[in-house]
């Protein structure tokens, strides 16, 4: 029989690790077994005044330290998450059901996401001093905007923490961070660490519900931004809140990505590259190659591959071992959303060519499931399903495939897969999405931007863009006389 160790977390405000105000907290669940594996604060708005006095308190000093004193701070975060980088890995595969395989190719990204912003806090431009009138020196200033709050999803918990962190950090604002409160352990075991290296105050990190914890952040006069990584309607929420305050928002939500696939497309390699980009996290990625869109030339060829590439994903508890390449989804609900999605599509008509259903019956896991005759306005086409799902059209020609590909609310990531340039320049040009990939779908860079376009948000994460994003531009005039 296992013993499962249940560790307590503690927030992080102003310094110090602390308790809720009122005591309060809640249990984290390991998804592969339904086991409690941590014990976490659970906020209410008392937190978060708390946690914004303290970031009131830094912002000033922060703000006012050179962009070399930030990078030494940030270089030393990253240098601890390295150093801690199996716990860091460990608790991601216990909170989240992820295999060991997969955190562990996500800590040294994460690490040398922090270094990228750690070098890029020493760069930022603006236009030339200059006299643009005969008796005046004008110059731009980039600032901090001031305190940053900043809200996290479940399916990258550590990684989404520093991608919101760092450039914020790098920027010299201060920042108010709420992690899940499905996945908070990791976020919670780098605020320890960020507690050796950041003065008091300049990294807050607090857990709890969207509301209240996170919707006090959203609606507080002294958060100057609000920064979410989230579902659609969370997003609409927050701009439709901080419209009272006017503060600026940051909108990082969900995708659909399509994957284009023309007749002269090599099928093998279109399946290899989904049996990742589809499956990768139980398929609970914003950029999941969800839609499979192929010309008639390629369907067939492209289905013979794509079902044996996807039924050979081995699935089960990570805890297994390292062959496992798939877990659970997040958690029972996660589960039941997944499972209602494939019930409404066969009740609607589509066919199921591989999997469909939760597959076991401990943990919350659903089967790599591949689904076809659908139609464009089926909901499951339509709505992000985030899991093991990916369903596969065929259209007439090229025009039909970027036409359907288009045609959904979201516009996060698209992928193109032809030998022919020109046709995938074409496709460059006309996706409609934040992150065109020709024949690969997935791979993100620290020093490329990644954000959306309509409803999967605006704002853009990673690069010199966040940079942009976490400050404001202050004109200065000089009269010469
Ligand atoms: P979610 O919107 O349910 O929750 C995200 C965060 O918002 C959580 O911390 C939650 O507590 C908080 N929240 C909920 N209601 C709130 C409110 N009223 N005010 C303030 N905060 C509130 O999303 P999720 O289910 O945790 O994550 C999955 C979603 O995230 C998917 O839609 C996915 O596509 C998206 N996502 C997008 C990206 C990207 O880069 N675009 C990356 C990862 C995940």
């Amino acid at each position: 029989m296992s013993i499962t160790v249940v560790r307590e977390f503690r927030n992080l405000v102003g310094g110090e690790l602390v308790d809720a105000i009122d005591g309060g907290t809640r249990e984290i669940l390991n998804p592969a077994n339904g086991e409690v594996i941590g014990r976490v604060p659970e906020g209410t708005q008392a937190d978060v005044e708390r946690a914004i006095a303290a970031a009131r308190a830094a912002r000033v000093s922060w703000g006012s330290t050179t962009p070399a004193q930030r990078m030494d701070a940030l270089l030393a975060l990253a240098t601890a998450v390295e150093v801690h980088a199996d716990e860091l890995a460990a608790l991601e595969v216990a909170n989240v059901g992820k295999p060991r395989s997969l955190a562990d190719e996500e800590l040294p990204i994460c690490s040398d996401e922090l270094r990228f912003f750690a070098g890029a806090a020493r760069t930022m431009h603006a236009p030339a001093a200059g006299e643009y009138s005969p008796t005046h020196t004008s110059f731009v200033r980039r600032e901090p905007v001031g305190i940053v709050g900043q809200i996290a999803p479940w399916n990258y918990p550590l990684m989404m923490a520093i991608w919101k962190i760092a450039p914020a950090l790098a920027t010299g604002n201060v920042v108010v961070l709420k992690p899940s409160e499905i996945t908070p352990l990791s976020t919670l075991r780098l605020a320890e660490l960020a507690a050796e290296i950041f003065p008091p105050g300049v990294l807050n990190v607090i857990t709890g519900e969207g509301d209240p914890v996170g919707r006090g952040i959203v609606t507080h006069r002294d958060v100057a931004l609000v920064s979410l990584t989230g579902s659609v309607p969370t997003g609409k929420w927050i701009a439709r809140a901080a419209a009272d305050s006017l503060k600026r928002v940051h909108l990082e939500l969900g995708g659909k990505a399509p994957v284009v696939v023309l007749d002269d497309a090599d099928p093998a390699k279109v399946a290899a590259g989904l049996r990742v980009a589809s499956f990768c996290n139980s398929g609970q990625d914003c950029t999941a190659a969800t839609r499979v869109i192929a010309t008639p030339g390629v369907y067939e060829a492209l289905l013979e591959e794509l079902v044996p590439a996807v039924a050979s994903l081995h699935v089960g508890d990570p805890a297994e071992g390292a062959a496992i390449e798939m877990g659970p989804v997040v958690s029972a609900a996660q589960q039941q959303r997944v499972l209602g999605f494939l019930d409404r599509a066969v009740d609607g008509g589509a066919n199921l060519l591989l999997g469909g259903s939760a597959g076991r019956s401990t943990g919350y896991f659903v089967e790599p499931t591949i689904v076809t005759g659908v139609g464009q306005d089926a909901e499951i086409v339509q709505g992000e399903v985030f899991g093991p799902v990916v369903t596969v059209q065929r259209v007439a020609d090229a025009d039909e495939a970027i036409r359907f590909a288009n045609d959904v609310p979201y516009g996060l990531a698209a992928s193109i897969w032809t030998r022919d340039i020109g046709r995938a320049m074409n496709a460059i040009r006309t996706l409609d999405f934040g992150c065109v990939w020709v024949n690969d779908h997935l791979p993100f860079l620290s020093e490329m931007p990644h954000g959306g376009f309509k409803e999967s948000g605006y704002g853009k994460d990673l690069s010199t863009y966040a940079l942009e994003d976490y400050t404001r531009v202050k004109h200065a005039m000089i009269n010469l006389d």
